[in-house]
């Protein structure tokens, strides 16, 4: 077979995604071994799609490996980035995704739930993040590139208030200026840190909101462009952001919503 025509965006890169046993995160790893990528999937309970995915990857010639891990913990986040450095001989993409919902009003909300929500989706992150560049740094320097990437899976409730879901909201907005502090400490070493902010995306965590034609017609009220999201729209997203197209881009959030942080409630109204 001839060479492809284009080059694959990450050829020879070799990716960590947490979370990738589901939703954005699987959609994200299946992408970016698409694109060239070796892929660590990280799973927390369920192993098999994990598996799966790793078999359907080598299958089609690429490099994966399934790892468990849970990101909250510190000695997991850490073994989870040593054993991928050991799996490809390094790590130069990092996608922080991992996350989870315990809603409830303020009144109802048990400090448990609260701890539960940080400890994942900004203590994980930043313990991943914190692992990723540490092996970043033992990589090749990569003369007029980025020698690595992050990209943090934020949310729009980073910048949407979400009565009913202070922790979620507040996880969220702390992942905002945790990912601009890090792109500016990292800048000078040529780490790119970004993020991507998905609207309502058609995955596990958001059932409800989604399951059934009056749930879904509801939600597509919040949604200018008239559609839900689907992962692969978050996972191109991810793609190009980690890639070199994306070179002297750090410090940004990409919002992947439809239009959903437009104030639509204005659409129609004044
Ligand atoms: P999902 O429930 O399918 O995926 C969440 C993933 O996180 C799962 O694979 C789960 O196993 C993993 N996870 C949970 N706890 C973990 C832990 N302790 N350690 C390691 N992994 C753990 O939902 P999703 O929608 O794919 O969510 C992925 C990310 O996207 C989350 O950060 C979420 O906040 C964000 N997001 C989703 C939407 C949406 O509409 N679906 C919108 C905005 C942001």
């Amino acid at each position: 077979m001839s060479e492809p025509a284009i080059r694959p965006l990450l050829a020879g890169r070799r990716a960590l995604v947490t979370g990738a046993s589901s939703g954005i995160g699987f959609a994200v790893a299946r992408t970016l071994a698409e694109a060239g990528a070796a892929v660590a999937v990280n799973y927390h309970s369920s192993r098999e799609p994990a598996e799966k995915l790793v078999e359907e990857i080598r299958a089609a010639g690429g490099k994966a490996v399934a790892i468990g891990a849970d990101v909250s913990e510190e000695a997991e986040a850490v073994r989870l980035v040593n054993e991928t450095v050991a799996e490809f001989g390094g790590l130069d993409l990092l996608v922080s995704n991992s996350g989870i919902q315990k809603d409830a009003k303020l009144g109802e909300m048990t400090l448990k739930d609260w701890q539960a929500v940080i400890a994942v989706n900004l203590t994980g992150q930043f313990l991943c993040c914190r692992e990723a560049v540490r092996a970043f740094r033992a990589g090749p320097d990569r003369p007029g590139h980025a020698r690595a990437s992050i990209v943090c899976m934020s949310s729009v409730h980073e910048i949407i208030p979400w009565a009913g879901h202070v922790n979620y909201a507040a996880s969220k907005g702390g992942i905002h200026m945790m990912m601009q502090t890090l792109a500016q400490e990292l800048a000078p070493e040529r780490i790119r840190v970004n993020a991507v902010a998905p609207g309502a995306i058609r995955t596990p965590i958001n059932k409800e909101a989604w399951g059934t034609d009056e749930a879904l017609e509801k939600l597509l009220r919040l949604i200018p462009y008239g559609r839900i999201g689907e992962p692969a729209d978050v996972a191109r997203a991810v793609t190009w952001l980690l890639s070199d197209e994306a070179e002297y881009v750090t410090g940004t959030t990409l919002f992947v919503d439809g239009g959903m942080s437009l104030y639509p409630g204005f659409v129609d109204n004044g």
